[in-house]
Formats: structure tokens, sequence, C-alpha cells
């Protein structure tokens, strides 16, 4: 079993795919290694490949200031990471033969992090995490319990710009994620007292 940054090396000089031609860093994740609660996007964007770190740009921004109302934040309470590890050209959408290139990094990176929750940002990481089929305004805010882990799903913070009606339903969503993660810390306690 490799440590984090073991696991961080090995993505720096991952070849896998195609998208190791266009980078600049890789991304591979970021965030209290021990956290109860995962993030996973899609990919990195133009801000995250400059930088080498997730969610950095506008969107992750939004996501960050969401989440610090509600009392969360990423060296404390989250971890927060994507399906693919280097930038897509363009934005575009990972393929599918991209996507299970990188899947076994973020298998390792839930393994190391052991989170109760996991909470899939956008379509492509409801697609691979929870159900090829699914769509996201069918699915989100719904919880899904596997191998141990609650998991759910919420819009990607990016398509907030694209329509601000789902900014009301993504804040829904995360206020979920807070009462679950409430309830998980709750129940741990009384465990343990
Ligand atoms: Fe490797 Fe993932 Fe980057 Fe593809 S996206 S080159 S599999 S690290």
């Amino acid at each position: 079993m490799f440590t984090m940054d073991e696991l961080s090396r090995e993505i720096a000089g991952c070849t896998k795919c195609r998208l190791h031609l266009n980078r600049t860093n890789t991304v591979p994740g970021e965030g209290n290694p021990s956290a109860r609660v995962m993030f996973i996007g899609e990919a990195p964007g133009a801000d995250e490949d400059k930088q080498g770190r997730p969610f950095v740009g506008k969107a992750g921004q939004l996501l960050d200031k969401a989440l610090n109302a509600l009392d969360f934040n990423r060296e404390k309470n989250f971890y927060i990471c994507n399906i693919c590890k280097c930038r897509p050209e363009n934005n575009r959408t990972p393929a599918d033969d991209e996507a299970e290139a990188c899947l076994p990094f973020l298998r390792n990176q839930v393994a190391l992090v052991k989170p109760k929750i996991i909470v899939c940002l956008g379509a492509t990481s409801l697609k691979y995490i929870i159900d090829k089929q699914a769509r996201i305004t069918s699915v989100r805010g719904t919880w899904f319990e596997r191998k141990g882990y609650y998991i759910t799903a919420t819009f990607h913070p990016a398509a907030l710009f694209r329509d601000e009606s789902k900014k009301r339903l993504f804040w829904e969503d995360l206020k979920k994620v807070k009462e679950k993660y409430d309830e998980i810390i709750s129940f741990e306690q009384k465990k343990n007292l």
C-alpha cells in the first residue's frame, strides 16, 4: 500500500493516458488525509493545472465559500480530488479510457483516506462512482450505501455559473452532507464514551 506522498509521486510520473501530453502539473488532491468526507470532481481545469492543486479556480472558490459557511474546511474536514489527475485540453469531459486509466489512483486515495462520506461533484464523478446510467438531476441529494461508505452526488460547482437556479439545490445538497457528517461524528462520540 502506498502512502499519500508516494501516490502523488506515482501520479506525477504517470503516462498511462494521453492527458499527460498537455499537462503542466498533475493534480493529485489535497486536504485532510484522514478526513471523514471526500469530494470528488471530474478533472483539473486551467488554474488547477497551473498550480497542481484541485478546485482552486472560480468554481473551487465557490465550493470553498459554501463549505466554509457550513464550518467545513480543507485542512480539517475534507479531502478533495478528481477522477482524472491531468487536465483534458479545453476542459473537455475525460474520455472513458482516460477515466478508467486514472481510477486506480482514486481507489488508492479512497483506501488511504478511508472517508465515511463520498460526495460526487458533477456528472463525470457520478458516472464512475455511483452509476454509469444515472443523471445528476435525478440522483443529486440521494444517499447510497456501498461497502461501508455513504455516497451522494451534487452539481459540479462550475455548473452553477452556467445555471444560477442550481445554486439553491447545490446548497441544500451540501447541507445534507453536513447533517450526515454531524450524525457520524455524534455516533462515533457516543461509541467512544
Ligand atoms: Fe495518468 Fe491519470 Fe494523468 Fe492519465 S490522467 S496520465 S492516468 S495521472
